[in-house]
């Protein structure tokens, strides 16, 4: 309990081990889960070498956290950013367990991060460094034991010579050993995608379920890099109203609705949504407090914050971003009663598709990409579905709904591999297992 009130609630570590704890209670499920899931199994730091264009050498810090891999081999995207921590990286890795186990996939949870910033480094420097990422971590990684994938500044481009590195270390072929790379190295199609995509099919299933038409909806977007940008084209394809967008440079809104096709096109052309035509210029807290039906963080962690909380007018909240909402800023979401996608669900279309990238390599044999997106609709409106049933069915929020079905998951995998003892089947008021991963062939 100590542990408990020690607590910083803007820790990702942190936070998670409490969402873990209250899952375990509410599943009686005893401490020894708690005590065995509440820590990554394996967390390695690396210092990494870059020989700067100027001449000079620079180290920078790398982490890789894997939690459990209880289910099966680790899975998670490497981030490149000046925040990156180590309880930053720990707390992600156990969100990637819960997100994985949540969809049905034969995966554990793993997260990646440098502590570096990006727009500082030049082409052959980045390169550098994501190439000395994989060599001094290459020995705990692989496609059976952890799979890496992009993250926040981390590309097609950055998992091109990460591949590269990993297959000149093993000296052979290894497509499968990492996801949401280019499509001519076994990359799959509507990767890039997927998370917006994923994102989009959950807000969809709210809105079924709250009786909105998407056709007079709104909503506004925070952060417009792969998961911001691509939800806010398929939520314009859908018919949904996209107001307001911002990025770390600025915000662009526009009541009537922004010209999203027209948007995305000035975004790449310009590196930022700000100063679009068209539109006026808009803030974080602005945004946040906008009267939309949907509101999408789809940036960072901790945006949602109590003060911010007590301003959302939105209906629906998707969190496309991680940890995009604090505890206490959760608490009082919940009191007003805005629905939560929470992240674990709304943006797990990127591991879906990962996964599916995966199976594919494994497979030696591609899919279209309408198979993909067809495969990728069924898992997360299936996906959706249970938790929902769960929340109802147990009286729980969206959030608490979809840890009780992961942790169940995990906590079952770990007793079947001998690990831990449960409480007998019938004293665990379990929630159905859909074993949803396993789906039929289109
Ligand atoms: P990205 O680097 O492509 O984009 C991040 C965006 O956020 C950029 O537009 C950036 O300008 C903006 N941003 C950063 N700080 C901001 C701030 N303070 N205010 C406003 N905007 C800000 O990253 P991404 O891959 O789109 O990831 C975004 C979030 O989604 C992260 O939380 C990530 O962990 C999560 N996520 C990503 C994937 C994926 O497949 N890429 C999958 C699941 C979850």
């Amino acid at each position: 309990m100590v542990e408990v009130r020690n607590r910083d609630l803007t820790n990702p570590f942190h936070i998670v081990q409490g969402q873990l704890r209250a899952a375990v209670d509410n599943l009686q499920l005893g401490e020894d889960v708690y005590e065995f899931l509440k820590e990554p199994m394996r967390v390695v730091e690396v210092a990494i070498p870059v020989h700067r264009d100027d001449g000079r050498l620079t180290t920078f810090i790398g982490y890789r956290a894997q939690h459990t891999d209880a289910i099966g081999p680790t899975k998670g995207g490497i981030r490149f950013h000046p925040d990156v921590s180590l309880d930053e990286v720990k707390g992600l890795s156990m969100w990637m367990t819960f997100k994985t186990a949540v969809m049905g996939l034969p995966y554990g949870g793993a997260k990646g991060g440098v502590i570096c910033n990006p727009g500082e480094l030049s082409a052959r420097e980045l390169e550098e460094l994501s190439r000395g990422y994989v060599r001094r971590l290459a020995a705990v990684l692989g496609p059976e034991l952890d799979i890496p994938a992009p993250d926040v500044n981390t590309n097609p481009r950055v998992m091109g010579w990460m591949l590269d590195e990993y297959d000149r270390v093993r000296g052979q072929n290894t497509p499968g050993f990492i996801t949401g790379k280019p499509l001519v190295l076994g990359g799959s199609a509507g990767r890039e995608e997927a998370t917006g995509r994923g994102v989009v099919y959950t807000v969809l299933e709210a809105m079924k379920r709250l009786g909105l038409d998407p056709r007079r909806s709104t909503a506004a977007i925070q952060g417009f890099g792969n998961v911001g940008s691509h939800t806010a084209e398929f939520l314009h394809q859908n018919g949904v109203k996209v107001v307001a967008v911002e990025d770390v440079r600025g915000g662009a809104m526009n009541p009537d609705g922004l010209d999203v096709p027209a948007l995305l096109a000035y975004a790449h052309r310009n590196g930022t949504v700000k100063g679009f035509p068209g539109s006026r210029n808009i803030g974080t807290e602005e945004l946040f407090a906008l009267d939309v039906d949907v509101l999408v963080p789809a940036a960072l962690e901790n945006q949602i914050t109590s003060t911010v909380a007590r301003n959302v007018k939105a209906r629906i909240i998707a969190e496309a971003a991680n940890g995009p909402t604090t505890p206490d800023g959760d608490d009082i979401l919940h009191q007003r009663g805005v629905f939560i996608i929470p992240d674990i669900l709304c943006n797990a279309g990127g591991v879906t598709v990962s996964y599916f990238e995966w199976v594919q390599n494994t497979q030696g044999y591609y899919w279209t990409e309408q198979e993909v997106n067809s495969r990728l609709e069924r898992l997360m409106v299936t996906a959706f579905q249970h938790v929902y049933d769960t929340m109802q069915e147990r009286r729980l929020t969206m959030r608490e709904a979809s840890y009780v079905i992961a942790v169940h998951r995990v906590a079952e995998a770990c007793e079947a591999r001998g690990w831990l003892r449960l409480p007998t089947t019938n004293e665990i008021p379990a929630p159905a297992l859909h074993l949803i991963g396993r789906d039929r062939p289109v």
